[in-house]
């Protein structure tokens, strides 16, 4: 016998799959996002997975189920197809953190300076800036970059800390962050520690130095969910929702999460209801203006470029 949410959500779920052949659109849906969205999603991934996927699509939507600056991701790479965000509400506090403003009186001061810019970002800065970065890349992309040059990193102070550490590079940054990542102290994941001697600990880098420097791995989602196929017992330092995803595909393994404080209020804004209205409505397109567009491209461009260094 279902109970009513499972009789409701199945309801929904046959509804998204008639939209999705109806509309021919492709779903995407981040690592962080509930299991119900997942369940519509013809992909799962992070961010920039995401849409590399929608660059390989012959569907005429994309329906992307995450936050503002993962649609705004797929609609760059993508500029052709009508990009969907799942919830029009769903941005991201670090990505608002700071203006361009604060940008431009940083580059006033290093006017030579390359622009790191995460992909955690406004589409300003990310047009502003020399070259994205993933969570994932960051240190290989300062790594790639000229010794000589000085390098802004923005927005995420936490990522721009782990970079500068594992790079041995000086850094200029804000203070952004991420206040879901950035709330873990180090004395708490030293007591988690405590508690399960026996498991790996895996953390996102938008956690503080301090708990990074405690984690046998600091990694992007994708990476963090390879981590955990390859072994038994891990804690999970990020997104709740990761761990979530996580348990349900592996309940052999011992997965726990860091903390179950770190759910993110924005990455929750997107239910099953919401997304499947989002899709039948085609609300909450995403539009890049043709110039931000193109700067925030080129720089996404050559992300990719020294990647291949
Ligand atoms: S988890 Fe942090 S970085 Fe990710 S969407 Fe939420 S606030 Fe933004």
């Amino acid at each position: 016998m279902l109970t009513a949410t499972e009789t409701l959500d199945a309801r929904l779920i046959e509804k998204a799959r008639n939209l999705k052949k109806q509309k021919n659109c492709l779903v995407l849906a981040h690592n962080y996002q509930t299991l119900a969205v997942q369940s519509i999603a013809d992909y799962v991934g992070d961010s920039l997975e995401m849409a590399l996927k929608a660059t390989e699509t012959r569907h005429d939507i994309i329906l992307l189920c995450g936050i503002r600056i993962m649609a705004e991701t797929a609609k760059l790479l993508n500029p052709e197809k009508k990009v969907l965000l799942s919830h029009a509400g769903a941005g991201c506090p670090l990505s608002e953190m700071k203006k361009l403003t604060d940008l431009k009186i940083l580059q006033n001061r290093h006017p030579e300076a390359e622009v790191v810019c995460y992909v955690n970002a406004t589409i300003d800065l990310r047009a502003a800036s020399t070259v994205t970065c993933t969570s994932g890349n960051i240190c290989r992309i300062i790594a790639a970059l000229d010794k000589e040059r000085e390098i802004i990193c923005i927005p995420d102070r936490n990522l721009g800390n782990w970079a500068a550490y594992k790079t041995g590079r000086d850094l200029i940054m804000w203070d952004g962050y991420c206040s879901v990542h950035d709330q873990i102290s180090a004395a708490e994941v030293k007591k988690v520690r405590e508690k399960f001697p026996g498991h790996l600990l895996a953390v996102h880098p938008e956690c503080s130095l301090e708990v990074c420097q405690l984690a046998d791995y600091v990694c992007s989602t994708s990476q963090m969910i390879e981590y955990a196929k390859e072994h038994q017992k891990v804690i999970i330092g990020t997104e709740i929702g990761l761990y979530r995803q996580l348990a349900c595909h592996y309940p052999e393994k011992e997965l726990i999460p860091l903390s179950t404080r770190m759910s993110c209020a924005d990455m929750s804004k997107t239910d099953l209801e919401a997304a499947v209205d989002t899709l039948a409505g085609e609300l909450n397109e995403v539009n890049i203006p043709p110039l931000q567009q193109e700067k925030a491209l080129r720089s996404l461009e050559r992300m990719f470029l020294l990647l291949e260094k």
